[in-house]
């Protein structure tokens, strides 16, 4: 081998290597649970790091190391919950998806909304060009910086009408969950293009809550879910943004750094968090919808993930859902549910809706839990955000019509 060609394989090798490799990681599915066996699930779920929204009457889902696989496998037979493998190695998905993404950046590097899975710079450039472009309209925010320097944007989008009602979007809380800032520059383009929905309400929009996890996620670990705050163990940075909100904040193990759920010291203690939080607060007067878009499930969940006890105004809650539920499934069938957060038993705290809803007042607020796919789980292939965006707006202008409306 020449010198050359060693020194190019080195770098091949080198920003391979450079990429979390996930050789011999495996998804374990069970059948669906039983409300025996969520109490269970919800303990090891603070330790193992589950796909989606366990519940009862569902499977869950869990990616396990090589050293977890036999602690998991020897929890489910103890509680008697039967499973099968579903992935039985992560490895060459991740560095299939990888290299497929960065492919098709370097053959489309024009900012490419839709037809790939953008960067955490190119997406916070693309907020900052929109504001630029439309100047009477747009107004870029920043809530705050985060601890790795980069900035948690809103954009406004407004026509300047006084004491209108406001909505507010978030995306891609959870670092992993590449599908979902595509849907909310969907919506932003919406309202950009149509006056008439920015004389209906004020639209706080942000794309990418968590930029320190989401560009983790694109350029070093895929299934990052945290934000990237540190700890004091140095080898588990991060906090679960959406259990870091101040409602019914919940210690939980506040040593468990390494857990995917891992809440913070104390509420508000990621400064993503705290902005977002203080935001809802402090606009609280006009905010009647506050909408966080994750993936994956399929489900369209209202509060509280604490208690299935029924909010007052649940029945309007559910009405709202349904109307959006209904205006997805018209684009192309896909069916998403209307749930309480904690119907299937698992139960969480300090999350974003649940404090918008407790603590803000804000008369609806929801979790959308996006479409999954691909073999990984998570995101579908970029050739699907297309039709993913199409249906799940019209789901969106539904539910914004129900809720201005009532
Ligand atoms: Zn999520």
């Amino acid at each position: 081998m020449s010198k050359l060609s060693s020194i190019i394989l080195l770098m091949v090798l080198g920003s391979t290597l450079a990429y979390k490799s996930y050789s011999g990681y495996q998804v374990l599915k069970t059948a669906p649970l039983t409300s025996a066996s969520m109490p269970y699930i919800n303990r090891l779920s603070k330790h193992f790091d589950f796909w989606g929204t366990p519940g009862v009457g569902r499977p869950a889902t869990v990616m396990v190391s090589p050293e977890q696989a036999p602690l998991v496998v020897a929890a489910f037979n103890r509680m008697r919950i039967s499973h099968e493998v579903l992935i039985p190695d992560l490895g060459p998905e991740v560095e299939r998806e990888h290299g497929e993404r960065k492919a098709t950046e370097e053959a489309n590097p024009r900012v490419a909304v839709y037809d790939r899975y953008m960067g955490c710079s190119e997406i916070q450039m693309h907020i900052a060009q929109l504001a630029l472009t439309y100047p009477d309209i747009a107004t870029e925010l920043v809530l705050t910086n985060t601890p790795e320097g980069r900035k948690v944007k809103v954009l406004k989008l407004s026509n300047g009408n006084a004491g209108q009602k406001a909505l507010w979007f978030d995306c891609a809380m959870h670092a992993r969950e590449w599908i979902t800032p595509p849907v909310c520059l969907r919506i932003i383009d919406e309202v950009i293009a149509d006056p008439a929905l920015r004389d209906m309400a004020d639209w706080y929009i942000a794309p990418l809550a968590n930029p320190d996890g989401y560009n983790y996620t694109i350029n070093t670990d895929r299934f990052w879910r945290k934000t990237r705050s540190p700890n004091p163990d140095p080898n588990c940075p991060g906090i679960d943004p959406n259990r870091n909100f101040d409602f019914l904040w919940d210690a939980g193990n506040p040593t468990d750094y390494c857990s995917e759920v891992y809440p913070g010291t104390n509420a508000f203690s990621a400064p993503e968090v705290a902005a977002i939080g203080n935001f809802i607060l402090d606009n609280a007067d006009s905010l009647v919808l506050y909408v966080a878009i994750h993936s994956y499930g399929e489900q369209i969940l209202y509060p509280y993930g604490h208690t299935v006890e029924p909010v007052p105004n649940v029945d309007q809650l559910i009405a709202a859902g349904t109307a959006s539920a209904d205006a997805i499934a018209a684009v192309a069938g896909t069916t998403y549910t209307v749930e309480n957060s904690a119907a299937g038993l698992y139960f969480t705290y300090g999350a974003s809706d649940d404090f918008a809803y407790g603590r803000g007042a804000v008369q609806y607020a929801y979790t959308y839990e996006l479409s999954g796919g691909g073999s990984a789980g998570f995101d579908p292939p970029a050739s699907l955000i297309q039709p993913v965006v199409d249906e799940v707006w019209p789901g969106i202008k539904a539910l914004v019509d129900y809720v201005l409306a009532n």
